[in-house]
C-alpha cells in the first residue's frame, strides 16, 4: 500500500496517482484531476510501446482550451 503525497491515507496500489481523489481534486480541480487519471492511465496502457514518449503536463493543457 502506497500513501497519498499530501495527506498520508492509502492509496491504492494499483492506483495511477499518489495521492487520493481528495487533495487531488483540491490541487488540481475536479477536471483536471479526471484529466491527469485519464492521461495516466493510458500512458500506463501504452507506456512498453512507447517508452519515453509520454508527456501528460502538454495533453492536460490541451484539454484545458
Ligand atoms: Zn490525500
Amino acid at each position: 500500500m502506497k500513501s497519498c503525497i499530501y495527506c498520508k491515507v492509502d492509496v491504492a496500489d494499483e492506483s495511477v496517482i499518489d495521492f487520493c481523489d481528495r487533495c487531488g481534486e483540491g490541487v488540481f480541480g475536479r477536471k483536471m484531476l479526471e484529466a491527469i487519471k485519464e492521461n495516466m492511465e493510458k500512458a500506463e496502457r501504452t507506456g512498453n510501446l512507447n517508452q519515453g514518449s509520454i508527456s501528460f503536463s502538454k495533453d492536460t493543457q490541451e484539454l484545458k482550451d
